[in-house]
């Protein structure tokens, strides 16, 4: 009875949630949830934190499918962290642009300075989830929400897809080290008990001091101060998508359970008139395929009305 109830958790982990159940906190998640679940309203939109990192230069291309898409979707809860201001992004955001002193650039101090404000920013929320995001990301929010209602985040969770099968070797100050991370650029979410035991190495410039002192870029330092430093496991959804995939081996018929994905030149999903019913985007106006993407996912949305049908 007790094994067959264990394995129907199992087959539901799997085939619902798409996580693996090879960690103690997947397992775990399962003994105290309905000890809160009696007395607490399930996880909605409005608990989520997201930040989406950004930098100058990708305002207008990558931002402008971002806010014209998925952004739509959880305007209230999702911040942008850059480096520079830009009154136009800020004025079709509602002010949610965070203009870090950070500087721009793809090395590791730009980026993990960054990631730190993103935390910093988090920080002064009172939200039950932090869940970050690249600016070549597509989120599907509804399902996100329910995704992440599936657990109990008063637990210590770090959820996200692995950048490795396994962990692996490297130095914090000269000393030796194991870490494991997940893919930055396929979103991680973070329960807030887990965010707030972070703060030693992450808040107010520590995470950039973190990043320099362990020599890897930001998702890698994220991954070791929780896997290491605070002993927690990673908690892999297969859901999570970034242009380390090749994207268009996903299969639309997919598209709608998949909580993000990403692009990266040619590197984009497969949606074309061919594969879908809903309005599409020709590769001109669209050639992320974001926007084809989420009128694909919200079919409703102001955007799809200027589908050329054409691609
Ligand atoms: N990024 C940044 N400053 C830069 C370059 C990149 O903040 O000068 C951000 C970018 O906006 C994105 C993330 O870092 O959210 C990853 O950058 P990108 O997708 O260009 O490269 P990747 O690391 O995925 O290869
Ligand atoms: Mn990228």
């Amino acid at each position: 009875m007790l094994i067959a109830f264990f394995y129907v958790s199992e087959v539901i982990l799997v085939k619902i949630l798409r996580v693996k159940p090879i960690y103690c906190e997947v397992v775990s998640r399962q003994k105290p949830l309905h000890d809160h679940q009696i007395s607490e309203l399930p996880v909605t939109l409005d608990d989520i934190f997201i930040t989406v990192k950004t930098s100058k230069q990708f305002h207008s291309n990558r931002l402008g499918v971002i806010v014209s898409t998925w952004f739509t979707e959880a305007k209230n809860q999702t911040y942008f962290i850059t480096d520079g201001a830009d009154v136009e992004l800020s004025h079709a955001t509602n002010g949610h642009v965070v203009s870090s002193k950070c500087p721009a650039g793809h090395s590791l101090s730009a980026l993990s300075c960054k990631l730190g404000v993103e935390y910093d920013t988090f920080m002064k929320s009172d939200k039950k989830w932090w869940c970050r995001f690249d600016d070549d990301n597509y989120v599907n929010v509804k399902l996100l929400v329910e995704f992440l209602r599936e657990f109990n985040w008063r637990n210590d969770l770090y959820i996200g897809r692995r950048s490795r099968p396994e962990p692996f070797k490297g130095n914090f100050h000269g000393e030796p080290v194991d870490i494991d991370f997940t893919t930055g650029g396929a979103g991680v979410c973070i329960s807030s008990p887990l965010a707030i035991k972070m703060k030693p190495w992450a808040a107010s410039g520590e995470f950039l001091r973190t990043s320099q002192a362990l020599g890897h870029a930001d998702d890698c330092t994220l991954g070791f101060i929780i896997f290491n430093r605070l002993k927690v496991n990673p908690t892999e959804s297969i859901l999570f998508h970034s242009h380390m995939e090749l994207l268009s081996d996903i299969h639309i018929t997919t598209f709608r359970e998949q909580i993000t994905f990403s692009h990266r030149g040619k590197n984009i999903i497969n949606i074309t008139q061919n594969n879908t019913d809903t309005p599409v985007f020709d590769f001109k106006s669209d050639p992320t395929r974001f926007l084809s993407l989420h009128c694909h996912i919200v079919p409703t949305s102001q955007i799809c009305k200027y589908a050329f049908n054409d691609s």
